[in-house]
């Protein structure tokens, strides 16, 4: 058995190609690192890589991680700049014994000296989209951390292996040096070939609070299936926040397990692309329901093509 599972539409060809590779037998850390590099090599997602969305300083700042599910072993980088693909630099990092989650000018310094690429990771349509928050923000008090997006995977590959990856910019219009929780272990991903693993999108200052990618792996530890983990750990959490603090973040999670088996929980409508030994690669939509269940609901034609236009004019 074989399988992958991401967060977002813009997750689709990555997942296409890594399908593939993961049916050819390709190693499950390969197919989700090539995957995510051709995220964020693309300037239409304005929240991963290339394009994304810089902080209030107007850099671009970026977080990601990669966890090796056989070994436990974890690379992240934090706050990165001008480096073209820093999943790779985590995955990287994650061979490291110490020194294995790096931020800064430190990620930076460590993947020119391996020989990563580095580039300035701002086009110039993020930067007019920059320039023109900045405004708006001024003049409106608008909220001004309004679009971001996490990619986010977890793999199975036919020898039985798993691995996960994340890649984001984080919030627009951050604080500078601000760090979400997509490169932190156990909030934006966990993975444990013997069980399964989980990954995370949304309001980074709220996953935090719940562990929520480690709290899936452990209730599929339990015996939850992947759905059942997902709806408990989130609904769960999302109840106990509001009820502490009046208010949750979006969030939404997504999981497999060792037998490709997967699952999705949000408190927002959440798109995501699964493709499986037994299903070619299928964006789908969730959506929380009034009882603590999600609603899982292939998109249309017309979804897609709306998406489409709205990645390009944007
Ligand atoms: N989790 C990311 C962060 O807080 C953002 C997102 O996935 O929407 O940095």
């Amino acid at each position: 058995m074989w399988g992958i599972i991401a967060t977002w539409r813009m997750a689709f060809d990555g997942v296409t190609v890594a399908s593939q590779l993961l049916k050819e037998g390709i190693a499950v850390g390969d197919a989700i690192e090539l995957a995510i590099r051709l995220i964020e090599d693309n300037p239409l997602y304005k929240s991963v890589g290339y394009g994304g969305l810089p902080n209030i300083q107007g850099t671009v700042q970026l977080d990601a991680a990669y966890m090796d599910g056989d070994t436990y072993q974890i690379g992240s980088v934090a706050g990165i700049s001008d480096v073209k693909n820093p999943i790779s630099v985590a995955k990287q990092l994650s061979k490291e014994r110490f020194n294995s989650f790096l931020v800064g000018e430190g990620a930076r310094d460590y993947a020119v000296l391996h020989g990563f690429d580095i580039q300035n990771m701002l086009t110039d349509r993020a930067k007019s989209e920059w320039e023109k928050r900045l405004k708006e923000v001024q003049k409106n008090k608008l909220n001004p951390y309004d679009g971001h997006d996490t990619v986010g995977m977890v793999g199975l590959d036919v020898s039985g292996s798993m691995a996960t990856g994340t890649s984001s910019s984080g919030l627009f219009m951050k604080q500078a040096g601000r760090i979400g929780d997509s490169p932190l272990s156990g909030s934006g991903f966990y993975v444990d070939s013997d069980i399964g693993g989980a990954t995370a999108t949304g309001l980074g200052e709220d996953l935090m609070k719940g562990c929520l990618s480690y709290e899936i792996v452990r209730l599929m530890k339990d015996g939850y299936s992947p759905q059942a983990a997902c709806n408990q750990a989130v609904y769960d959490f999302a109840d106990r926040l509001t009820k502490r603090n009046e208010t949750a973040g979006a969030f939404s999670l997504i999981a497999m397990n060792r037998h490709g088996e997967w699952g999705v929980a949000t408190n927002v409508e959440f798109a995501f692309v699964v493709a499986t030994e037994k299903q070619k690669p299928t964006v789908y939509v969730a959506t929380p329901t009034k009882d603590k269940q999600t609603t899982i609901e292939k998109v249309t034609e017309e979804w897609l093509e709306q998406q489409r236009k709205h990645a390009t004019i944007d």
